[in-house]
Order: structure tokens, then C-alpha cells, then sequence
């Protein structure tokens, strides 16, 4: 099969995949009911488990759809009415899960931190001890892709384990490249997707439990059909098949994916996104731009960067100047602030950063 041509995609997800990634896709018709799916099935849970905690005492549930379902399966499979779930807010996806909650009808609270930012851990033990009713469960995003701001979840998660608290993470941008240990961080629930670091194709959204707290949330009553975490849990564990269709094609480029990340690592892959990012923020800062997040919270995936002071510049004409070449960029979403955003995830390299810092640098000379 012939090679497609390399777009340099700098949008946080979804990342450019391998042509290998690509290329798995095409594979013999299958009915995804057949015990040969199912092993596939049973083999990517089992491996995107590992990345993350151990296999025992961990499972991994996938839903076909984008990264959402996966936070909204969470959200309303386990929060009974009895719970109240503290949100953590510093940014949009924060926003998001708040949305979730009340849409469901959920006893929530939000913590609002501010965007750029590492949240504040005394506040956040001061408002945990005085709520009441007790705070059952806490939600926070990793790393928060409006503004690429690292949240402290090995902190977060002490102080939910100190306090009962079962703990939520939204690790969508930063499962497969930033390591994680659910066990050491105290994180019951986590969610993720197939398009971002794992660098796979869009339309696999999954949760990883412990098993632990997914035995709790067998009686509690069900707020939706698709999205319920423990019915999706038991009745693959029980048939090796999910309950309805699953995106075959992208679960093959799933696997694939996770082959290749499996030989890279994560933390060589990381490395590789980082070095991506030193070599762009040295390049944006030398056309005299700034960032959002200090750089000592950075995750060092996606960056905020706020927009020149020129009445020249505009960010659609930059997006299409830059498109022209081959490179997408991505708009900003930080509250009332003037930003645009460049991620560096995917199978790219420091050529393509190269690259893309040659032809910014024309778009700004193009301003001047
Ligand atoms: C990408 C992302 C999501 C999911 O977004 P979808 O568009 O549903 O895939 C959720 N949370 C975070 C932090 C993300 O970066």
C-alpha cells in the first residue's frame, strides 16, 4: 500500500499515527462477535492496562466514540445518589466534567483553580475537611490541554486517599507519554483515548478501574444505556464481546499503536516530546512570543501561547498560511484571553518542529 502524504498535525489529538498505524486498518472482514476479535479485545484492555497499573487488580473497559464518553460513562456510572464528587476546574476540560454532572443531576462541587497555575494544596485540604456532606469522590484532569498546565496528581491523590476519597483522572492527553501509577496515586478511575499519545486512530474512548470499585458500583441504579461503566465491564468480561458495535477497523490500529508504543516506552516517548518541545518553545520565544503556563508546571505536550501585540496578525490567516504547508495548528479555548495553541504529539519529530518554526517565522516576517 502506498504511503500517504505527512501532514504535521500541531493540534492536541487527533496526532499523526505511523504509516504502519495507518495501514493496519485494512484487514479481512471480520463480525467483531467472533472469538478471533475477541482476543484482539481481550488483548489491547489487557496492554493498555499495563501501561498504568497491574492487569490483576485493574481492567480496562472500551466504549466506541471520542474521549467524552469515556469521562461521561465514568461520571454517571459512579456517582450514586448518595455521593457528592468534588470537580477540580482549571480550564475547559474541568468545565466539561462539571457539565456532566449537572446534566445528570449530580451532588457536585467545583474547586476552581486558577489556568495557569499549580492548584493549591493547603486550599484544597481546607475545603475537603469542611464540606459536608462529605466529599465522596474528586475528579481532576492530568494535563490540561487548554493551556498544557501539569496537574499534581500524585499530591491530589494522597490527599484523596487520606480522606476516603475515590479518585477520578481525566489522563486523556497525557496517558502514554507521561507515566502513571494508578496504584501509587491512588486513582480508582481513569479515562483515556485511542487519538492522542498512543497515537492510534479516533473512535476508541476507554476507562481503566480498579476492579475494587467496580465490584461498588455493580447495585448503583443506571442513568444511561451505552455509557454504563459496570454493565460494559461484566458483559465483556462475561462473552469476550462488547455489548454493541465496536469501531473494528480503529480497535486494529489500536492494537497496532500500542505495539508501537509498547516498543518505543513511555518514557523514551516522552523524551521525544519533550526534546520536541524544548526546540519550539525556543523557537516561539525567539519570534518574541509568550506562554501561559510557566514552564516549571508545563507538561510539555501543548502550549498556550498568547498572541502577538501586532494589528496585523490574525490567527485564521496564520492557520491557513501555515495549512498551505502541510501544518495544522490549533485556536485557543483560555477564557477571555488571547491564545492559540500548538500541541507536539504523534509520531513527529524535531524536522517537523524545524519545520514548522521556519514557516512561522515567514507568516510573522509576512506582518511585520
Ligand atoms: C481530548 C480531551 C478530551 C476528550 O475530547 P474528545 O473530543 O471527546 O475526544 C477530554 N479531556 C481532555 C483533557 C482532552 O485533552
Amino acid at each position: 500500500m502506498k504511503n500517504k502524504k505527512k501532514n504535521i498535525l500541531l493540534n492536541p489529538g487527533p496526532a499523526n499515527t505511523t504509516n504502519s498505524v495507518k495501514h493496519s486498518q485494512i484487514v479481512p472482514d471480520i463480525c467483531p462477535r467472533e472469538k478471533e476479535f475477541g482476543d484482539v479485545l481481550n488483548w489491547v484492555c489487557k496492554e493498555l492496562t499495563k501501561f498504568v497499573a497491574n492487569k490483576n487488580d485493574y481492567a480496562t473497559i472500551l466504549f466506541g466514540g471520542s474521549g467524552t464518553a469515556a469521562i461521561e460513562s465514568i461520571i454517571s456510572s459512579v456517582i450514586s445518589k448518595d455521593d457528592r464528587i468534588l470537580i477540580m476546574n482549571n480550564g475547559e476540560y474541568g468545565k466539561r466534567a462539571i457539565e456532566i454532572a449537572s446534566i445528570y443531576g449530580l451532588d457536585f462541587l467545583e474547586f476552581k483553580s486558577p489556568v495557569n497555575q499549580p492548584i493549591n494544596l493547603d486550599l484544597l485540604n481546607d475545603f475537603i475537611n469542611h464540606s459536608f456532606p462529605k466529599i465522596t469522590h474528586l475528579f481532576i484532569v492530568h494535563n490540561e490541554t487548554t493551556t498544557g498546565i501539569l496537574n499534581d496528581i500524585k499530591s491530589v491523590g494522597l490527599i484523596a486517599g487520606e480522606n476516603n476519597i475515590i479518585f477520578i483522572v481525566d489522563a486523556m492527553s497525557s496517558f502514554g507519554a507521561i507515566p502513571i501509577n494508578m496504584e501509587k496515586m491512588n486513582i480508582g478511575y481513569l479515562a483515556a483515548s485511542s487519538n492522542k499519545n498512543i497515537q492510534g486512530m479516533a473512535g476508541v474512548s476507554f476507562v481503566i478501574a480498579s476492579k475494587k470499585e467496580l465490584k461498588k458500583i455493580k447495585k448503583i441504579k443506571h442513568k444511561n444505556l451505552y455509557l454504563n461503566l459496570y454493565a460494559q465491564y461484566d458483559y465483556f468480561k462475561r462473552n469476550n464481546q462488547t455489548r454493541f458495535t465496536p469501531p473494528v477497523q480503529t480497535i486494529y490500529a489500536l492494537k497496532q499503536a500500542i505495539e508501537e508504543l509498547k516498543k518505543e516506552g513511555v518514557k523514551n516517548r516522552y523524551k521525544r516530546y519533550s526534546n520536541c518541545w524544548e526546540i519550539l518553545i525556543s523557537g516561539l520565544s525567539g519570534l518574541g512570543l509568550n506562554f501561559v503556563v510557566p514552564i516549571d508546571h508545563h507538561s510539555k505536550i501543548i502550549t498556550a501561547v498568547y498572541e502577538p501585540d501586532n494589528k496585523n496578525y490574525n490567527f485564521n490567516k496564520m492557520h491557513d498560511f501555515l495549512y498551505k504547508k502541510g501544518i495544522t495548528i490549533y485556536p485557543g479555548k483560555v477564557g477571555n484571553m488571547k491564545t492559540f495553541r500548538v500541541a507536539n504529539i504523534g509520531d513527529i519529530s524535531s524536522k517537523d518542529v524545524y519545520f514548522f518554526l521556519k514557516e512561522i517565522k515567514k507568516y510573522f516576517k509576512s506582518i511585520e
